[in-house]
């Protein structure tokens, strides 16, 4: 990508298309064009045309969809498929239509097979059933994947899906019943400790194991593959370790500074024993990501206090 080539990055607020744009800027990109959901909703066929032929960007990174954890896959699996289909369909077909050299599909490792086997590789995708609680989400991803090597088939699109691992960092979410696990012990263990609460309760059995990705190596990633991957298929983005939940918990204690005690709360469900990304093909491109776990936490330590603050600061505000 040229310095002055016009990018289209689709849900610039969320966590992955804020850090590609925070790339995109520091690396001296200087036509990015973003909107939010009010300015353009994605689901909207005619709208999206229109903005694709006005804008005629050359460059589009797809970080938009609709994402969240066990509970809101469950509770919306209507909104979860309708959603991502649109919001992916129409910005693919819009692509096409518009002449855009080439675009970003983002998969994600939860819509491998449930049972394939680790560490996951490219070529399990659609080798065995889903797990049942995202399968709606995992649907639709796939069919983004299959719709960009399709357009590429047919019509010669250069389109490429990545699939990250799970991701932590800058503008994570914090909630405490639907955050991913990472985001979660930071803010339990940093609430244990300024209310002198004697200990934390983990859920689960503290066994399983599970690979994060620093925000920023993810974005370091994408524009890396941008100009150094086009193939069909997928390639996976991680850093090829994992931890064990119970290592993740004493390690968030440290780095948060909390003295008390760790409990694990069995009654909980585990999910999957390990998720772990095969990356040999990344690796093999010439990709490795340089934050390492214990640095990262302390990163997305920073920045939980900066946006913890805010949010007690707002609330004031309203009242
Ligand atoms: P998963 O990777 O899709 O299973 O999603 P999660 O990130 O939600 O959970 C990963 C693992 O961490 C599971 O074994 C959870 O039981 C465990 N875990 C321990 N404490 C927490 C917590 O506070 N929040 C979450 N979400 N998971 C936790």
């Amino acid at each position: 990508m040229n310095k002055d080539a016009k990018i289209f990055i689709a849900g610039h607020r969320g966590m992955v298309g804020s850090a590609i744009c925070r790339k995109l800027e520091k690396e001296g990109f200087t036509k990015l064009t973003v909107r939010t959901s009010s300015e353009l909703d994605l689901r909207n066929q005619k709208a999206v045309a229109e903005f694709f032929s006005t804008e005629k960007p050359e460059y589009v990174f797809l970080a938009a969809a609709k994402v969240g954890g066990i509970l809101a896959n469950e509770r919306y699996k209507a909104d979860f498929l309708y959603d991502n289909l649109q919001i992916q369909s129409n910005v693919i077909h819009s692509s096409y239509e518009n002449g855009v050299k080439k675009l970003m599909f983002f998969g994600s490792s939860c819509i491998y097979p449930k049972l394939a086997a680790q560490p996951l590789k490219e070529d399990c995708l659609l080798t065995g059933p889903l797990e049942p609680t995202n399968e709606p989400y995992a649907v639709a991803k796939i069919a983004g994947i299959k719709m960009c090597d399709s357009y590429r088939d047919q019509l010669g699109c250069n389109y490429i899906t990545v699939m990250p691992t799970n991701l932590y960092g800058y503008n994570d979410n914090y909630h405490p019943e639907h955050s991913h696990v990472l985001p979660g012990m930071i803010r339990r263990f940093h609430e244990a400790k300024v209310n002198n609460l004697p200990s934390v309760t983990i859920w689960g059995t503290g066994t399983p194991r599970r690979e994060f990705l620093f925000i920023d190596d993810l974005a370091a990633a994408c524009c890396y593959l941008m100009d150094n991957y086009d193939e069909k298929g997928l390639i996976n983005i991680g850093i090829g370790a994992d931890i064990s939940i119970k290592e993740l918990a004493y390690l968030v204690k440290q780095t948060v500074g909390y003295n008390g005690d760790i409990n694990f709360d069995t009654t909980k469900p585990d999910g999957t024993p390990r998720k772990l990304m095969d990356v040999t093909k990344l690796h093999a491109k010439g990709w490795k990501h340089s934050v390492e776990l214990p640095e990262g936490i302390k990163i997305a330590y920073r920045d939980f206090l900066a946006s913890y603050v805010n949010e007690y600061a707002e609330v004031g505000d309203q009242h």
